[in-house]
């Protein structure tokens, strides 16, 4: 897994999030394959990977792909359910991934689930 540049580093702002997901990536976070994948990739992985490197130990929270998953790939294991594409996160770095910012700023903030929301929602 090799990625050319930082471009695909993102999971196009749905990964773990239920509410945001477009509809074709609902069905596979909802999926028993996934959640069990996800399972047990954080009892392997239990603390943020990003945040280990940098000496901390943060418990992860979100299973992000690091090639993100399109309506093509979707069915595919190889992207979908391979370790290999996947790190454990924690809240801030994979807002840091998704938005470029470690703090949530105006536009957003977080649901009581730890979904990103736009304020406007009112959520
Ligand atoms: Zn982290
Ligand atoms: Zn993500």
């Amino acid at each position: 897994m090799n990625p050319p540049d930082g471009s695909q580093r993102t999971c196009a702002g749905f990964c773990n999030d239920k509410t945001m997901a477009k509809t074709y990536a609902q069905k596979f976070y909802n999926s028993k394959k996934w959640t069990n994948f996800r399972q047990m990739y954080l009892s392997e992985h239990p603390y943020c990977e990003r945040c280990k490197q940098a000496g901390l130990i943060v418990p992860a929270e979100h299973v992000h792909h690091i090639i993100y998953i399109t309506p093509e790939n979707i069915s595919n294991p190889y992207i979908t359910l391979n370790a290999e594409n996947v790190e454990a996160l924690c809240q801030t770095c994979h807002n840091r991934e998704h938005h470029g910012n470690a703090d949530l700023d105006d536009e957003l903030m977080f649901d009581e689930n730890g979904n990103i929301r736009k304020r406007e929602e009112g959520a």
